[in-house]
Formats: structure tokens, C-alpha cells, sequence
């Protein structure tokens, strides 16, 4: 029997990958060093690099006008960093309330910006993401934050909203590489790597080029996505490491057809599960209304809350881990990333079959 772990992150990594990094992450080249020993000064690194972002451009089909910035720290850094690197001399920028993710990155902007509430979701059953027409965007808003897949809430857009000239930037953490993505509709783009795109350390920013140039004095300077940008995320020591396997990521993607791929198989996978939950006549529920759920993080719960602790130790049992949901809201949460293979739904879709037909 294998196991499947299901959690939010860090999450999963293809199996292929853990293989290629057993075989090549610590083993000494005819340099004398492993990937974790290499100077990221040196050619070696500089080449590995070069070939993952390479590599992530080809996936994205990514405009000329783009850059991709390998940071150091969690997509939360970013919460502070977009402000601080996007206000220019605007105070004003615009938040659109999907749940827990984007929340917490309103709070963290207040601290820089006067920040208006572009558009907000109901809160209120079935759950949806904010509809799309109608945002508040003042004048001079120097940008709008989404966060298209909320990964507590189970709730993803369905499409984007049309923000005119107000550059789009989104926290696409629990989303990016999920599917394909048009680049050209954002200004911004960042996602931590530990969901779906390799291990914990590393965040991916990918920015329009004309933004680059609104720095604040303040902004330390290996967070200025500037200066970032000029010197190829080399200005300190990089996250050399968890950057070698996003690369080792990105190969396995382009190996397995790329993004529309990627796209085709979570969806069926999310399909199946969200299927499994609504054909169980109310013992299962997923509380978000359809065409608004997430394919990354699917939410659901027992219609008896009281059986919440059974089912997830009878999951455990078959190896099924880390289903709980967020600490916040509760319920159950399958996380279904693109590591996640289809055997892994299989097998959650019959334990709860079987859970059912023991306690239903
Ligand atoms: C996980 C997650 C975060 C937090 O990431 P850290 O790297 O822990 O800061 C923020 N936003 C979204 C959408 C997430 O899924």
C-alpha cells in the first residue's frame, strides 16, 4: 500500500523528482562539490540557474517584458514586499477579500498603504470567490492584489477581473503551474514554492518589467525585485538549493506535456473527488459553490462533525495523511497538486466510500 499525504504545503513532490534529487542533489561533481556546497558565484550554479528559469519561461510561454525573480523567504514576505516595491508614489492600492490568504495580505499592505477593498466574497453558503464585475479601484491605485486560489478556503476564480490600466498582481501560491496562465494579464505574479513548485525558501516573483522601477528607499535591498532583477537574483546567496529542485520541477512538467497537461489531469482528478463528495447524498459536503472550487485544495466535511476525528484516523490507517483542514475553519481539505497522481484520489474516494458505508 502506498501513502498519499495530502497537505497544503509543504506538500508533495513528484516522485520522479525525489529520485532524480536522491540520485544528484548531494553527490560531489568533478568540482568537488554537491549541489548544497556549490559557490552560487560560480559558473556551475549560474548554469543551473539560467537553465530553471529557462525553463519556467518556456511552461508560461512568458512575454519578452517579463522578469522571474528566485527570492529568498515565503510568499508572507512578499505581502510586505509587493507594497514596498510597487507603491511608487501612490499610497493607494486595492485588495480584493477571497478569504484567509488574501486577508492576511490586506493587513500586512495596511501597514504601507491605504488599501480599499476592491471586491469581496460573500462569506456566506455555498462559498464564491468576489464577482467579477463591480470592483472599487480608485484613481491612482498603484495596483490590484487577487489571490485567484484561496488554498484554506477551497475557493478559486473562475475567471480574472478586468482591472483597465491598475496592474494585477496575485499571490499565486496554491496555483501557479496548476494550469496554464495567461502571463500577460498580470503586472505581478508570486507564488511560495513549497506548494507546488518545489521545497520551503524559496518564492517566485514574476514581474512586468516597467514596474520594476518604483522601489521605496526603505526596501532592503535583496528584497528590492530592482536591484533583484539587475543582478539575476544573485544579489546575496540565493536559496541554491530549493532553486535546483523548482528546476528539477520544471523539467518534470515539460517531460509530462507542460501546463495544459498539468491542467487537463487536476482537473479530472478534483472532478472525481467533488463528484465522490456530492454523490454521497449529504454525508460528505463541500461548502463552496460549483464553478468557484478550487482544483489545488478541495474542501469538504462531514455532514456529522462529531466524525471528523473517525474518518481521519480510518484515512490515516490506509496512509492517507494530513486531511485536516485549516486549523481556522476546520473540516477536511485534499490538497491535489500536481504531485498528487490519480492513484492518490483512488484511493481517498474509496476510504471515504468505505468510511460511508461503516458510520452512514
Ligand atoms: C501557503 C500560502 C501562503 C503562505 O506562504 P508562506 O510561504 O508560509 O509565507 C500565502 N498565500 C497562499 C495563497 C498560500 O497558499
Amino acid at each position: 500500500m502506498s501513502a498519499f499525504n495530502f497537505a497544503s504545503g509543504p506538500a508533495r513532490l513528484p516522485d520522479a523528482v525525489l529520485a532524480r534529487a536522491q540520485q544528484e542533489l548531494l553527490r560531489r561533481g568533478a568540482d568537488g562539490a554537491c549541489v548544497a556546497e556549490r559557490p552560487f558565484t560560480g559558473a556551475a550554479f549560474r548554469a543551473m540557474l539560467a537553465h530553471a528559469r529557462q525553463r519556467l519561461a518556456e511552461l508560461l510561454a512568458l512575454p519578452d517584458n517579463y522578469r522571474i525573480l528566485f527570492l529568498a523567504g515565503g510568499a508572507m514576505h512578499q505581502f510586505s514586499m509587493v507594497p514596498l516595491n510597487l507603491l511608487g508614489h501612490s499610497r493607494r492600492a486595492a485588495y480584493a477579500d477571497s478569504g484567509y490568504w488574501s486577508r492576511r495580505a490586506m493587513a500586512e499592505a495596511a501597514r504601507y498603504a491605504e488599501v480599499t477593498l476592491a471586491a469581496q466574497f460573500a462569506g456566506s453558503a455555498p462559498l464564491a470567490a468576489p464577482p467579477l464585475d463591480g470592483w472599487q479601484l480608485p484613481a491612482g491605485s498603484a495596483y490590484c492584489h487577487i489571490t485567484p486560489n484561496e488554498t484554506v478556503d477551497g475557493v478559486a476564480y473562475p475567471a480574472l477581473p478586468d482591472c483597465g490600466s491598475v496592474p494585477l498582481v496575485a499571490d499565486a501560491t496554491s496555483s501557479l503551474l496548476t494550469a496554464p496562465l495567461d502571463v500577460s494579464r498580470f503586472g505581478l505574479i508570486y507564488a511560495a514554492a513549497q506548494k507546488n513548485i518545489g521545497i520551503a525558501g524559496m518564492t517566485l516573483v514574476i514581474v512586468r518589467e516597467d514596474l520594476l522601477q518604483r522601489p521605496a528607499p526603505l526596501v532592503p535591498t535583496p528584497f528590492s525585485y530592482r536591484v533583484q532583477a539587475e543582478q539575476h537574483s544573485c544579489v546575496n546567496t540565493p536559496p541554491t538549493v530549493a532553486i535546483h529542485l523548482a528546476g528539477m520541477v520544471f523539467d518534470w512538467i515539460a517531460d509530462n506535456g507542460g501546463l495544459a497537461a498539468m491542467g487537463e489531469i487536476n482537473r479530472r482528478k478534483a472532478a472525481q473527488l467533488y463528484a465522490a463528495i456530492d454523490a454521497s447524498g449529504g454525508f460528505y459536503h463541500a461548502p463552496v459553490a460549483i464553478g468557484h472550487r478550487s482544483t489545488s485544495n478541495v474542501r469538504f466535511h462531514l455532514a456529522d462533525a462529531a466524525l471528523t476525528e473517525a474518518f481521519l484516523a480510518a484515512a490515516e490507517e490506509r496512509g492517507l495523511t494530513n486531511l485536516r483542514g485549516h486549523s481556522q475553519i476546520g473540516g477536511l481539505r485534499a490538497s491535489l497538486y500536481n504531485a498528487m497522481p490519480e492513484a492518490g484520489v483512488a484511493a481517498l474516494i474509496a476510504c471515504m466510500a468505505d468510511f460511508m458505508r461503516r458510520y452512514g
